[in-house]
């Protein structure tokens, strides 16, 4: 099989990666807060690994959970008070955009930003707001959103900054060390090479949501509420223990090669899958210097749903096709509501790869 829905999860691991989970599954559990440990926990050695790619200086900000989507829901719904007001943009994913509907209903106000006017749009947007949420990362045109000049605006107003780093973290360089007024919600899954279930959220020093998951924490267990201490206050219940093992192996991984190494994997290949899609008539959104290795496109007069069934099907070749789950982009780019077919790649991708692709939409252009 061709794997290129690398930007939904990342398909093959490095073999480090299952090793680990099958090692953390033949061990006896070691729990550092519910018995006495005679190794460094899994989590540790994510977490570990984790403040090295990200130059941290510690880890109790890395909160673990279960991707990105309950990393933005933990922040989201911890960080907006009653009745506040959030700032976003149209290029969201809707794991940023239900959480900000629902708030909606309990009486939220919505700020909805055009993400290429956003930096623009800001000074007036931020008026009377609590929390802004910006996604670093199109997962549908890999368009790179400036957190930097975001972050300053919002820092002279007092206002934390909630990042979507779901399609950035592993491919670019993902600004958190810090930054005190910021929270970067990341998946384990996508460009980490992880395995499904993992993710985390970073939380800068003076960003310290309502936990959003209560429970166990094996300690502090007279408390009525979740103890203080960071980060178990938002760690309630039992860790996804084999899961952060293959998290901190895919880690450690890239960390050796760099993740600057993997974003000119995937650009090299971006590019050329691009160049090639528009010799072949293709409409192609590819931005970002295709770092994050997400190449959208539309080859008409083809349903992108049509389309992506025919390359699974008849050329073993599995793309995605539709709306991504970020349906307000595709009204900025008029894809709506037909969507696109989405090609994305990962460090471990090929040129081959790329080539198969592109061997099979000449068959099928008409
Ligand atoms: N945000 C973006 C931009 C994404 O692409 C995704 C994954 N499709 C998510 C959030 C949700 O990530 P997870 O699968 O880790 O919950």
């Amino acid at each position: 099989m061709v794997y290129l829905n690398n930007a939904a999860t990342s398909w093959p691991k490095p073999a480090a990666v299952e090793e680990a989970m099958v090692c953390c599954l033949r061990e006896p559990p070691e729990d550092p807060y519910r018995q006495q440990v005679t190794r460094t926990s899994s989590e540790q050695r994510c977490r570990d690994a984790l403040v090295g790619l990200l130059g941290l200086d510690t880890g109790e900000g890395i909160v673990f959970t279960s991707g990105a989507t309950e990393s933005l829901n933990l922040a989201l719904h911890g960080l907006l008070p009653s009745g506040g007001v959030a700032v976003t943009t149209d290029l969201e994913h809707n794991a940023v955009l239900r959480p900000l509907y629902l708030q909606r209903e309990r009486g939220a106000e919505v700020r909805i930003v055009p993400h290429r006017r956003l930096l623009e749009q800001l000074p007036t947007a931020l008026e009377g707001a609590d929390l802004v949420v910006v996604g670093h990362v199109s997962n549908v045109t890999g368009w790179v959103q400036d957190l930097s000049s975001v972050y300053d605006q919002c820092q002279k107003k007092g206002i934390p900054l909630l990042v979507d780093a779901a399609q950035s973290l592993g491919s670019i360089e993902v600004p958190v060390a810090g930054l005190p007024l910021a929270a970067v919600a990341f998946t384990g899954h996508k460009a980490l090479l992880g395995p499904q279930g993992t993710g985390g959220l970073v939380l800068g020093s003076q960003v310290r949501p309502l936990p959003w998951k209560v429970g166990g924490t094996g300690i502090h267990s007279a408390l009525e509420g979740m103890p203080t201490q960071m980060p178990l206050r938002y760690e309630a219940g039992t860790p996804n223990r084999p899961g952060l093992a293959g998290l901190a192996a895919a880690v450690s991984w890239l960390g050796e090669r760099g993740v600057q190494w993997a974003g000119e994997h995937k650009s090299r290949l971006a590019i050329r899958l691009g160049a090639g899609l528009r010799d072949l008539g293709a409409s192609v959104w590819l931005e970002g210097g295709g770092h994050a290795g997400v190449v959208s496109f539309d080859l008409a007069p083809w349903e992108p749903t049509e389309l992506a069934y025919v390359l699974a099907e008849s050329f073993d070749i599995q793309v995605r096709a539709g709306l991504h789950c970020a349906p307000l982009v595709h009204r900025a780019l008029g894809t709506w509501p037909r969507g696109t077919v989405r090609a994305s790649l990962s460090a471990l991708s090929t040129e081959a790869d790329v080539d198969t692709l592109l061997g099979a939409l000449a068959d099928l252009a008409i």
